[in-house]
Formats: structure tokens, sequence, C-alpha cells
């Protein structure tokens, strides 16, 4: 048969599959086993050399995560793929893969809490520091360039306040300067954002959020070049050990068969809750890179062919009871960290743990103690909404 250019939701179904490899299982087996085993001496040293290209150990390939990696290399238009046991995982072995101790990164200030951490503090015991930038223009990243400059790393948009960076502007200044560009796509997934096309070198998940997509596993990925995968192969991925296990890739790979299906359908919640919030006269503003109203708009539908269901707004109350007494009354809605599921989540920042360090964190990122960040899951958006309005009936404002 010819090669045909399938379809997104055909290559999540498909793509990778091979059920001929499986006895013709229609879903992959699970290779729950920690090593392959060999007949010969030669078969066995052959393999070792190549751990790349075989199975050997399971801090290396195993057969059901590579469907995984797969899928996600090809949703993301990228050369390869590697799977890791969580987005932290991929996130910090891909950082420490490009750099020494002297070295210095450019990054978004508005990163995910814990990667500011990582490169705010943890890093800087190697000697490594990190310049952090608002990332809303190309100007102020240039000026944050050094000549030991090694990375640039963005989150678009972000996740609390959905800040975007211009990817394809900021990927050819990189090049120019050969710095690598690393991309968190978790917000909107391969279906909605494709980074690479624009030019950026490497793309990273938190596979706990929509490409799982059923609040049941946590995982990562790294996408990118194939000379950059194997690179990662060989180093931070055995060295730091963070690799994912073949029952959480099976659960990704399930989860990754409707990525295409639920993205249409938090978007589409999303939208609706979004316009709802802003037209509601207890709400101060509303955070949604794709609302008109929104100042980012024009490079939202640029960069982006749609947005997910992760929304944030304020109400017109500096009173933290009030938003106490909304997500209390909240019905559908229920309290929980994480997003990308299929349930609708809510989550103030006022309730965010309390201790000195997140407070400075908090604090460092500009980030509102009044934001109130939903993850619009995939039930009926009228649901959705009239358990909003209840609950803001509750308020006083
Ligand atoms: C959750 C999250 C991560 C970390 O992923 P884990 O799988 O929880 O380690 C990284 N980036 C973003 C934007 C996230 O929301």
């Amino acid at each position: 048969m010819k090669k045909v250019k399938f379809g997104v939701q055909t290559d999540c179904i498909h793509y990778a599959d091979e059920p001929e490899r499986f006895l013709g299982a229609v879903t992959p087996p699970i290779f729950q086993n920690s090593l392959f085993v060999y007949p010969t001496f030669k078969k066995f040293s052959k393999a070792l050399e190549k751990q790349a290209q075989n199975y050997v150990y399971m801090r290396g390939n195993n057969p059901t995560i590579e469907i995984a990696e797969k899928k996600i290399a090809k949703l993301e238009k990228g050369e390869s793929a590697k799977c890791f046991g969580s987005g932290m995982a991929a996130i910090t072995s891909t950082i420490l893969s490009f750099i020494k101790a002297g070295d210095h990164i450019v990054s978004v200030r508005n990163v995910y809490g814990p990667c500011y951490e990582f490169l705010s503090s943890y890093i800087t015991r190697f000697n490594i520091e990190t310049s952090f930038i608002s990332g809303f223009s190309t100007e102020e990243l240039r000026e944050a360039i050094r000549r030991s400059t090694k990375i640039i790393y963005l989150e678009s948009p972000t996740t609390f306040t959905f800040q975007l960076q211009n990817l394809s502007e900021i990927a050819k200044l990189a090049k120019q300067r050969r710095i690598v560009t690393i991309v968190d796509n978790s917000w909107a997934t391969p279906y909605f954002q494709n980074p690479l096309e624009m030019g950026i070198d490497i793309v990273i998940h938190s596979c706990s959020k929509y490409l799982g997509g059923h609040s049941d596993v946590v995982a990562g990925v790294v996408v990118g070049k194939k000379d950059f995968i194997e690179q990662i192969f060989q180093s931070e991925f055995p060295l730091l050990g963070g690799i994912l296990h073949p029952f959480d890739a099976w659960l990704l790979i399930r989860g990754l068969r409707t990525l295409p299906l639920r993205m249409e359908r938090h978007f589409n919640n999303a939208l609706k809750i979004a316009n709802f919030l802003e037209s509601h006269p207890k709400v101060l503003k509303v955070n949604y890179p794709l609302l008109p109203s929104q100042s980012q708009y024009q490079l939202a539908k640029k960069q982006l062919r749609g947005g997910s269901g992760l929304l944030s707004f304020e109400l017109k109350t500096d009173n933290i009871k009030e938003i106490e007494k909304l997500v209390n009354s909240l019905k559908i809605f229920r309290l929980g960290v994480s997003w990308g599921g299929y349930e609708s989540l809510v989550l103030p920042v006022a309730a965010l743990r309390k201790d000195e360090k997140t407070e400075k964190i908090q604090k460092e990122l500009g980030l509102s103690p009044y934001l109130i960040r939903l993850s619009v899951g995939l039930e009926d958006a009228k649901d959705l909404i009239f358990d909003l309005e209840q609950a803001l009936l509750q308020t006083r404002s």
C-alpha cells in the first residue's frame, strides 16, 4: 500500500500499535519484565553494545513504553521521544543534559513551580545561573542572553495566567546564537500546538495532564531530534533513572487514543465557561488565551489551533473568605491539584501550602493569592455553568 498521511485521530488510534508483533493483540501487552534474556553470548553482547536499538533492561527500552513514545513523537511531529516517570523527571533530565558548571540559562519566570525552584535554587549549587524574563518581548530575551547561555527554557502558555512567548521569533534568535530551546507544551498538547514546527528544538510534556487524561497516571515525555533523544537515552535517562513503568505507559497509550476527542470537548467547554465568567458581574477578570479580550489574543491565534480546559479568574473581592465560600459551594468542580483529567477541578491559589518557601516563590512568580484556577473537564457545559452560577450566588463582592 502506498504510504498515506493519516489524520491525527487515526494516528492516535493506530500509529505504532503493530498488533502483528503481539499475536494480534488489539491493545498491546504490558511488558512487565525488568530484563530481557538472550540465547547466545554473541547475541547478548551485540545487544549490550547497542542498547538504544535493543531490549536489555527496563532502564532502557521496553516494547509497551516504546509505543507511547512513537505515538507522541508522531503527534508532536518530532523525530523521536523518550518517556520518563514524571514531567519533572523529563524536565530536570533534559536541562541537565545541556549544561555544565559555569553555564547560563534564560527562562520564562512563570514556569511550572517546581521547575522554577529547580532553576532558581537547586541548580545553583552546580554553579549554573538562570536569568528569568517575562517572555513578552524578544528584545528582553536578547538582553538576557550571555556568551555562556546554553538553554532558553519556555512554557507557552504558562499554566496559571496563560502567558505566551513568540516561539518562532525566539527559535530564530536562539539558532543564530546556537542556544537550545526547550518548550513545555503541556497546556496546549500536540493536538493544538506543535512548537517543533516553529523551530523549537525540544518539547516536553507532563503526560500526567491531558496526554494521560484520566487522572490515573504520572508520566513525562521529551520529544526532539534523534541525536538528542539518543544523548539523553545514554546519559540522564539511565543515570538519574526517572523511568516510566510499563503499566503507566499502557494507561498513557489508552489515554492518547482519545486525545483529539477529549481536547475538542475541553476547548468547547472552556470557551463557554470563560465567556460565562467574563460576563458575570462578580468576576473581575478571566485568563484564557483564546478569548478575544486577552492582550496576547493575536499571538494565541497564530500559535494555537485551539485551547485546553485550564483557565483562571479573579473575583471582584480581595476577601479570601469569599473565595473559600465559592469553592466550598461548588458541587461538580472538586478541590485538587493537577489538571487535564476528565473531571472538573478548582484550585484557589490561596489554598496552596502556606509555608515560607512557597509564599516566597508565589511572590517571585507574581502569582495573585486571589487567583482561582479551573480545570474544565468533559462534563456537560450547562451543568458546569450551573454549578459556577449557584456558587457565585453564595459570595459577596
Ligand atoms: C504538572 C506539570 C509539570 C510536572 O509534571 P509531573 O508529571 O507532575 O511531574 C510540568 N509542567 C507543567 C506545565 C505542569 O503543569
